[in-house]
């Protein structure tokens, strides 16, 4: 397939140092050779060449004035990467690491997941290198403020609603909106994730974490088996998987660990939740002080992980759920899981897993949704927060929830019957791929060479 590989080859010499934006690109093009040679009308439209390429990219400058009175100064973005179904959704994440190639790679990752949850919206998003640890409540409001200064030109409810990732959660989005609101005078559902006496979605904050454990549902019911008594690896202590442990509770599995840029804790009695909220959500402090009240548990610090990959990964479990970062579990954390007899993977982070990692998955033929189609569960409820907005109406949690399940029974489907039809039964990034790119490119071909 020429035109897959030289795609790739111009990818890589005009996006150089763009490492995760290739290997995102590379995962879904792969994927899609067995439809373009089934569908060469695809390759007629250009639809490869224009869909990696991003419809806008905004990057700007940030200023602002920190709590001893110095002007500090960190970069800006909005990746606008395809409309063809919708206004641009996705979110903003504020972090050292922010670079225009992690962007880019979110922002392509993210047309494809919201092609699957079947809703009318496009991919973008954005973020900054700024780091909101450390910094007090009135230095993270002047940084939002000087960054919604410069994005609000760009976003709008029919164009662009922007929502939280990480460090960005409801503070964030709070004084992000108030900026936009004093910038226009519009009360208007431009960002999602709001506080829901002002007009967010009850259910969205817990919609990310939830709708992976609906997923490994879906695929394990599939398998005959069930997620009832399982012991669950988790990484990340932030939204997803906070809200990834609660639902794992719900459903009668048990969650053991969970990590953040600090360390790893195991509780092997299940991971204390409410103590988890209150160190994470109330004090934003370190899980090292979750042993103050937990004896039993055991905290490994980053300096003492594996050189080749993460402490979560080497704790005995049936199934995980990484929830972090990209890259975070390496092709050797999958040997070890597997040798440790996971039988199920749902990614509630985007990318965590290398492409080695994934390989090893798929080729013991385990259950494992790629993060695209597991963790989806997020926008899909950012989506019903604007339609709840442009309705002005607010839905009981019950509605909220129901429509989620439903939308990530669809999404495991839609992934299950195309990886079927392809011949790759139980391949679900090659299903979750091909499935995504079909609706975008069939829309962007109808609505001509744009
Ligand atoms: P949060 O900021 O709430 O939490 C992120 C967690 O991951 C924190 O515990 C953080 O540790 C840890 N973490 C972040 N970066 C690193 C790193 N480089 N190394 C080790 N640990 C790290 O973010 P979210 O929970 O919202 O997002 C987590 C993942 O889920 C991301 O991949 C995001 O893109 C994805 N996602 C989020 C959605 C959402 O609705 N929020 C929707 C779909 C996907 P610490 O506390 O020490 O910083």
């Amino acid at each position: 397939m020429p035109y897959v590989h030289n795609t790739l080859e111009r990818l890589r010499k005009s996006s150089p140092a763009q490492t995760e934006f290739y290997q995102a690109a590379e995962e879904v093009l792969e994927c899609l050779r067995p439809l373009f040679e089934r569908s060469p009308y695809y390759h007629d439209h250009s639809i490869i060449e224009r869909i990696v390429e991003p419809e806008r990219q905004i990057m700007f400058r940030v200023c602002w004035t920190d709590d001893a009175g110095r002007v500090r100064v960190n970069k800006g973005y909005r990746v606008q990467f395809n409309s063809a179904l919708g206004p641009y959704k996705g979110g903003l994440r504020f972090h050292p690491s922010v670079t225009s190639g992690i962007i880019k790679f979110l922002g392509f990752e993210q047309i494809f997941k919201n092609a699957l949850t079947g809703l009318p919206i496009g991919g973008g998003k954005g973020g900054s290198d700024f780091d909101p640890k450390g910094k007090s409540d009135a230095e993270i409001m002047r940084f939002c403020q000087s960054f919604m200064t410069e994005l609000y030109r760009y976003i709008g409810p029919t164009t662009d609603v922007p929502a939280g990732d990480i460090g960005v959660g409801a503070r964030e989005i709070g004084y992000l909106y108030g900026q936009y609101k004093r910038l226009t005078g519009r009360y208007e559902g431009v960002l999602t994730g709001k506080g829901l006496n002002w007009g967010g979605s009850i259910g969205r904050k817990e919609a990310t974490g939830y709708g992976a454990v609906y997923f490994a549902q879906n695929m394990l019911e599939a398998r005959g088996d069930s997620i009832k008594g399982k012991t669950c690896l988790v990484s990340g202590a932030g939204n997803v998987a906070i809200y990834t442990i609660e639902k794992l509770y719900e459903v009668g599995a048990k969650p053991v660990t969970c990590s953040d840029s600090r360390g790893t804790l195991h509780d092997p009695r299940g991971v204390d939740l409410a103590l988890l909220k209150e160190l994470k959500e109330v004090k934003r402090t370190s899980l090292e002080a979750y042993l103050e009240q937990h004896t039993e548990a055991s905290y490994t610090p980053v300096d003492d992980y594996p050189t080749d990959g993460h402490a979560v990964w080497r704790i005995e479990g049936d199934v995980a759920f990484p929830c972090a970062t990209q890259n975070e579990l390496t092709e050797a954390d999958a040997e070890t899981l597997l040798g440790n007899g996971v039988t199920c993977i749902s990614e509630g982070a985007n990318m965590p897993s290398t492409a080695a990692a994934v390989d090893r998955f798929l080729a013991a033929r385990i259950a494992y949704g790629p993060g695209k189609a597991a963790n989806a569960g997020g926008v899909a409820t950012s989506q019903l927060e604007m339609a709840q907005n442009s309705s002005m109406q607010q839905w009981p949690l019950q509605k909220v929830d129901a429509r989620l399940k439903e939308i990530m029974a669809n999404i495991y489907k839609q992934c299950a019957d195309t990886a079927e039809e392809f011949g790759e039964p139980n391949n679900l990034v090659l299903g979750a791929n091909i499935a995504g790119f079909r609706k975008v490119a069939d829309a962007m071909i109808d609505q001509g060479a744009v």
